[in-house]
């Protein structure tokens, strides 16, 4: 799979709007800038294709890219963003509760948390919403790059043990900005 030839394929206001042609689709997470567009074009080797796709103002969409014809990536709106309105804040919860309630179409989910930080409530919520999908989790553990040699290792286990991660889910030691570990996330998503 060519993950340079990459398509944007729509933005999705409700789930009416979702692709269900039965291409596998890789699910991406994570609160606001904790660098999910970072890791996004990180992984396709782009500057600007995910945040330049997501129109200004429609921050409660669901974005698609189609990756060479065969897999789509979801890039699911920012959560936990202080300045939202509460009006905003609900159409968020309504449209990731109607996402979630259909996951027939979901391959892996790819959850993006700050390396740095214990977990919110929200990334919380969202760990759970994806566990109860059934399908393969990804953790990927962003700005690496921020952390001492010696934080690692307890940083990653206070994410797994707030996020009560199975034993099955590995947590990727990312950093979007250096490119650490690119591969190794490569290799684990297209693993199914
Ligand atoms: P999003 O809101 O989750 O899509 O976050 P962005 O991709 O816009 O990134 C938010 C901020 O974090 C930007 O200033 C990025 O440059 C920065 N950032 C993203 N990934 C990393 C990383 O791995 N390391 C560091 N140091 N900064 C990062």
């Amino acid at each position: 799979m060519n993950l340079h030839n990459v398509e944007f394929i729509k933005s999705a206001a409700n789930v009416d709007a979702v692709p269900r042609d039965g291409l596998p689709q890789i699910v991406f997470s994570g609160k606001s800038n904790v660098g999910k567009s970072s890791v996004i074009n990180k992984l396709l080797n782009r500057k600007q294709f995910a945040r330049v796709s997501a129109t200004p103002g429609k921050t409660a969409h669901i974005n698609y890219f189609l990756i060479d014809k065969q897999v789509y990536f979801v890039d699911l709106p920012g959560y936990g963003y202080a300045k939202v309105s509460k009006s905003e804040r609900a159409r968020w919860a309504v449209l990731m509760e109607s996402f979630f309630r259909n996951p027939a179409y979901i391959t892996r989910g790819v959850m993006i948390v700050d390396s740095r930080h214990k977990p919110t409530n929200d990334d919380i919520t969202m760990a759970d919403w994806f566990k109860a999908t059934g399908c393969p989790l990804t953790i990927v553990a962003n700005k690496i790059d921020k952390l001492k040699k010696s934080e690692i290792a307890p940083n990653m286990a206070r994410i797994r043990e707030t996020l009560e991660l199975p034993d099955d889910v590995t947590i990727v030691e990312f950093s979007a900005e250096k490119g650490t570990n690119k591969e190794t996330l490569i290799a684990e998503i297209k693993c199914g």
